[in-house]
């Protein structure tokens, strides 16, 4: 009987870095791709590109020096040659491929100086009677210092040594008609030699839909059982009074959509529970999610609790901050602000009226849930843009919560709550829209309400891509819608990810422009201007006194001036279809009919000429976000996301959407039906994971 072999802690070490950490972790650590050793091509078959096992002698070997020291040799057979190259060689390597010698080697063939060659192959001395290797060689996710020679071996040791009974109940594999688990990683760590090399590599292998399915299952799981549990988190119970909502609603300008009226009852529904409330309110740019917010908000207060609503930049929490101070003046409600960029004093003030009590809504920035603040009552916070908080922050916010509420429910326990288990609600927007599929897998633990309506009276932009060789063209149009009392935007270039190169191109720009329109009042409005500066100008704009505003990607999120008509969005080519979406969503809000000049920059990459096109052709963020899922892959989507939620190792969403349907359900029939099934799926794919989400 085989026993489990010893492990080094070096090797444990390493292991560690690949997230293996128990020994059933290396079950799954499947191939990367699989080496086919199985034949030998002949050489003049060969093409660049091409992993191919080559067999011949040795016909010629030097070290060069040129660039670098080299040791080149020419493998030859009956029918061809080729070049094998080392840049770091071992004398005993240098012994083996002298001239004469049989060598086997295997690589991948590219066209090198002196031809076709092999960079670093695997090489080995053969006879003629040397036999192939029976089934396709695994190639393993590896890392410095742990070959796959002891990966395999660890892995083989793993297979012969755990137990590796099915999670799924047998009535559930035949319904889903699923490979068995066990035959499934023995094939995808050794595949038979009658398997095709292609179903391996494309995944499509019945094995490879078994794993993928598992592993779905286990994100399904893991999302579910995170939900179940926050049902027996406690939060204060924040019934609708309909006393300050219902006046807000009366006092508002405008009726609310039928859209809005369903999510504010859904969330409304949820703060009345005595469970943390974590729901995602999606709806596309200009779909009045602030007004949301502002009702969920009125309805914590009214309970008694505060509101925290936070913003990812400046310019949008103060919007918010303006708006709401505007709304809620008549209710004789005060909200406070608070910011990074305020003075030392008046931050230490505005906290003292959180921790007090005295104020009931809080907005701001990420400063607002920084340590130094500390909430009375907090029932209920909201995140504006959710997508652009990284995990820390949102962390921060829920522990936040947590303290304040628990302190303050050590006063309510009479009504038998144990103080510090008490959470607030949370309510997180965002105008990103989520594809289908990534609703049911990344954020599958939240609940959604979506708005899929904009407000009545809007004109759908119009859309045009401008080369930037006509970029005077463009200018005499800016000039000209400005002469007829409309405004515009021009939003500079993103560069490289580097903040002072995009400030200097903004404030070039903006003295450009003052220059080319001597005419108008042209205003600047990017990240680093100081609070109180760029309150005046985002004032200045929405009062109209400024005609063109120059501003950098600060203004993405949340800008909210409905006069303004024209966008020119400097260098397209270089933004996201996210950014590009939300930016041109910036116009179109007023009646006035809208233009969005999308100005690049010949000659376009492939995948700016995909995101441009996809822009151009389609105003429908959901569209939009579904595309660029397929261009981007989920990582990048889900953003900050990302860093809290465990990556798919093995499914990928968009190709494998059949197995995430089947995934969902199952999650649900193995909860209700075979919860201890469910238990040990989750410890097979989970044991030593976090949970998906923590924030
Ligand atoms: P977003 O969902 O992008 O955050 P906002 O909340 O900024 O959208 O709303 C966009 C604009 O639409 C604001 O000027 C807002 O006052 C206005 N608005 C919101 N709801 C309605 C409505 N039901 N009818 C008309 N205008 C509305
Ligand atoms: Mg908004």
């Amino acid at each position: 009987m085989t026993t489990p072999l010893k492990i080094s802690p070096a090797t444990l070490a390493r292991l560690a870095k690949l997230g293996i950490h128990h020994r059933a972790d290396l079950l799954l650590h499947l191939p990367l791709r699989y080496e086919d050793e199985t034949h030998l091509a002949p050489v003049a078959t060969v093409q660049p590109g091409m992993n191919a096992q080559v067999q011949g002698v040795i016909t010629h070997s030097e070290v060069t020096f040129r660039p670098r020291r080299t040791l080149v040799c020419r493998l030859q057979d009956n029918g061809g040659e080729l070049y094998l190259r080392f840049l770091n060689f071992y004398p005993s390597q240098q012994k083996q491929l002298a001239i004469g010698k049989q060598i086997r080697a295997v690589g991948e063939v590219r066209m090198g100086y002196y031809g076709l060659e092999m960079v670093h192959p695997k090489c080995r001395a053969v006879d003629d009677d040397t036999p192939l290797q029976q089934s396709l060689t695994p190639v393993y996710p590896a890392t410095a210092g742990l070959s796959q020679t002891v990966l395999r071996k660890l892995i083989a040791n793993a297979l012969d040594t755990l137990p590796l009974a099915d999670t799924l109940p047998e009535p559930l594999l035949k319904k889903l008609r699923l490979a068995g688990f066990a035959d499934s990683v023995r094939l995808l760590h050794n595949p038979p030699p009658d398997v095709s090399a292609a179903s391996l590599e494309q995944r499509s292998h019945a094995a490879w839909r078994r794993i993928k399915f598992d592993e779905l299952l286990a994100q399904q799981l893991s999302m579910r059982v995170h939900h179940r549990e926050r049902g027996k988190r406690i939060a204060p119970m924040l019934a609708p009074q309909h006393r300050l909502t219902a006046q807000l609603i009366k006092d508002l300008p405008f009726a609310l959509t039928s859209a809005q009226q369903k999510v504010y009852a859904e969330i409304g529904r949820d703060l009345a529970q005595p469970h943390p409330m974590q729901r995602l309110l999606l709806g596309d740019v200009g779909s009045g999610k602030t007004v949301v917010a502002a009702l969920a908000a009125l309805q914590a207060i009214e309970n008694g609790y505060q509101a925290a609503f936070m913003a990812p930049t400046e310019i949008l929490a103060e919007q918010h901050y303006l708006k709401l101070r505007d709304w809620l003046a008549p209710l004789g409600l005060a909200p406070v602000w608070l910011s990074g960029s305020l003075k030392k004093k008046e931050k230490q003030l505005a906290a003292e009226r959180i921790a007090s009590g005295e104020t009931l809504l809080a907005i701001g920035t990420h400063a607002l849930f920084q340590e130094q603040v500390s909430f009375h009552r907090l029932g209920l916070a909201i995140v504006d843009e959710q997508h652009k908080f990284g995990v820390q922050q949102r962390l921060a916010l829920h522990n936040k919560g947590k303290t304040a509420v628990g302190r303050a429910s050590v006063r309510q326990d009479s009504v038998g709550l144990k103080p510090d288990l008490q959470e607030p609600h949370q309510l997180m927007m965002s105008a990103t829209p989520i594809p289908r599929t990534l609703a049911m897998s990344y954020y599958a633990d939240l609940d959604v309400s979506v708005i899929d309506e904009l407000p009545p009276g809007r004109t759908p932009v119009v859309t045009k891509l401008v080369s930037d060789a006509r970029r005077d063209e463009v200018f005499e149009r800016v000039r000209a819608a400005c002469m007829e009392g409309q405004q515009a935007y021009w939003v500079c270039p993103l560069i490289d990810e580097s903040e002072t190169l995009q400030l200097q191109t903004a404030i070039e720009t903006h003295e450009t422009l003052r220059a080319a329109f001597p005419e108008l009042s042209v205003g600047l409005a990017h990240g680093k201007l100081d609070s109180a500066e760029k309150a005046r100008v985002m004032a200045a704009f929405k009062a109209g006194e400024l005609q063109l505003l120059v501003a950098t990607t600060v203004i993405e999120v949340g800008v909210d001036v409905p006069n303004a008509s024209l966008m020119v969005i400097d260098h397209a080519e270089r933004m996201g279809l996210a950014q590009l979406h939300q930016l041109r969503g910036r116009v179109g809000r007023g009646t006035a009919e809208s233009l969005c000049v999308l100005l690049y920059q010949q000659p376009l990459s492939e995948l700016a000429r995909a995101r441009l096109k996809i822009v151009f052709e389609s105003s429908d963020g959901f569209a939009i976000a579904q595309q660029d899922l397929q261009l981007r892959g989920p990582g990048e989507l889900l953003g900050a996301r990302q860093s809290g939620v465990a990556m798919l190792r093995f499914a990928d969403i968009s190709a494998d959407e059949d197995l995430l349907n089947d995934a969902q359900q199952t999650a649900d029939e193995l909860l209700r039906d075979f919860p201890e099934a469910a238990q040990g799926h989750l410890q097979r794919w989970m044991a030593n994971k976090h949970d998906y989400l923590h924030a």
